[in-house]
């Protein structure tokens, strides 16, 4: 039989994803991506001259100890060693630079003094009945809403859930969908214990991700074009921008949501983006002292110091990467002023210090918006075309957008267009 011959749109995780599981099953791949570098939004910045080691990345990449999949994709594509895995310990500083600590599991709450005992114990509560609900019921509502129903006040949501759910959703929890909420509480807080473990990455997001796949999937016979737009996708194979055109018996796009109804002239789905502004920030002082914390009441939300999690502190001060999660106000400040409202306020709450370097990212399409009612517009991966399928992040995953959706997509994607082999023998004409 002839080798099922396959295109993946899209060298994003699930792009990447896709080629794998489809060269391990037996096809041929070709992979083509419109930009010069693989990874898609898991990406290190353009070098630039004065930047510390390691090069600064588009933002911090976390992922949980439940990304079962992201975890086997990165250990197959030989990065296994440059995650390090740790256990969730959260120390969460307020506006008066009081310092208090959140722990994995059902007593890591206990300890945390920014809520009184009694509030405590209403989170914990409230944490079990969440942990009962069916995330599939409640995509109707905000995570907010949700909680108020359920006894949670404003400072409960601000000050315990807003700490895990915002970085999770990239979305407050006033504007996230409660299903995805559940899902992520069901999964990472109250799920065994290694589960909410996190794993941070040791080595910049291009060479452990894109570069990393790039190499394997050359290794296995996949050819990789980059600086190659697809334009439409057929049945029978994908149209390139430069006039070109490739042949395939199953086509895999890998793409955001809007571009993969565009190429296979669909109306777009009701899906908004939700963006991360990231500031890299170089102190001529250490100022902060634990390798990661999370900030209560303002818009630098979590904070790493990359320099010590990455094992290359500089040789003077301390490098440290500032995320701030669905945050639309912050997209047209300028670079300047963010640098200014970002840096002061850790030298607000860690200590004065003078800053001998900085960097910001802007994605404004980090993620999708997972709000209320965004269930309803993730596609499946089958489309309407037999020999056609779609994944991505945004695709019915069941998780938020994140790596491990991602992953999950595009191996979903690849097995669908693996059957194909078995049902019609590749080649053969199918029509839309
Ligand atoms: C700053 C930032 C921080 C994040 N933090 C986290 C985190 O901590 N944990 C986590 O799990 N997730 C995080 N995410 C989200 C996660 O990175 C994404 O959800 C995931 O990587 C998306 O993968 P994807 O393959 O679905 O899409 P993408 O990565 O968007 O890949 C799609 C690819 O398709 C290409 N493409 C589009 N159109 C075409 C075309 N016509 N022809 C050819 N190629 C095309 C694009 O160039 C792109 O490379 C973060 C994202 C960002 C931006």
């Amino acid at each position: 039989m002839r080798q099922l011959r396959t295109v993946v749109v899209g060298g994003g995780l699930a792009g990447l994803s896709a080629a794998l599981e489809l060269v391990d099953g037996g096809a041929s791949v070709t992979l083509v991506e419109a930009r010069p570098t693989l990874g898609g939004a898991v990406q290190t910045l353009p070098e630039r001259d004065g930047d510390p080691a390691p090069a600064p990345d588009n933002g911090q990449h976390v992922a949980l100890g439940a990304c079962s999949e992201y975890l086997a994709f990165i250990e197959q594509i030989g990065s296994g060693n440059s995650l390090a895995r740790i256990k969730l310990k959260l120390p969460v500083v307020d506006r008066d630079r009081r310092v208090s600590t959140i722990g994995p599991g059902p007593f890591g709450l206990l300890g945390y003094r920014h809520l009184s005992w009694r509030e405590r114990l209403r989170v914990a509560r409230v944490a079990q009945r969440v942990g009962r609900l069916d995330p599939n019921e409640h995509d109707d509502v905000s995570f907010a809403e949700l909680l108020r129903d359920l006894g949670q006040r404003p400072a409960e949501i601000d000050r315990f859930w807003d700490v895990f759910i915002r970085p999770a959703l990239n979305l407050p929890s006033s504007e996230a969908s409660a299903s995805l909420a559940i899902f992520t509480v069901k999964t990472a807080l109250l799920g065994p214990k290694s589960a909410s473990d996190l794993l941070l990455p040791l080595a910049p997001l291009s060479e452990m991700h894109g570069d990393a796949a790039a190499t394997l999937l050359r290794a296995r016979g996949a050819t990789i074009m980059m600086r190659a737009n697809v334009e439409s996708v057929l049945d029978g194979g994908v149209e390139l921008a430069d006039g070109g055109s490739l042949e395939a018996d199953a086509v895999v796009v890998a793409t955001p949501a809007a571009e993969c109804a565009a190429l296979l002239g669909e109306s777009a789905p009701n899906l908004g983006d939700s963006p991360i502004v990231s500031v890299h920030l170089w102190f001529d002082r250490p100022i902060m002292e634990p390798s990661l914390a999370a900030l209560l009441d303002s818009p630098a939300h979590w904070v790493f110091d990359r320099g010590r999690l990455t094992g290359h502190e500089p040789e003077k001060g301390q490098y440290l990467t500032v995320v701030s999660s669905g945050v639309p106000e912050l997209m047209d400040v300028r670079g300047k002023d963010i640098v200014a409202l970002i840096a002061g306020e850790l030298t607000g709450r860690f200590g004065e210090a003078e800053l001998l370097w900085s960097r910001v990212s802007r994605e404004p399409r980090a993620t999708f918006a997972g709000s209320p009612g965004s269930a309803a517009s993730r596609a499946e991966a089958r489309t309407s075309r037999a020999k056609v399928f779609r994944a991505g992040t945004w695709t019915q995953t069941g998780w938020p957008a994140t790596m491990e959706g991602a992953v999950r997509s595009g191996k979903k994607a690849a097995r669908l267009a693996l059957e194909l082999e078995g049902e019609n023998g590749p080649g053969r004409a199918v029509s839309a």
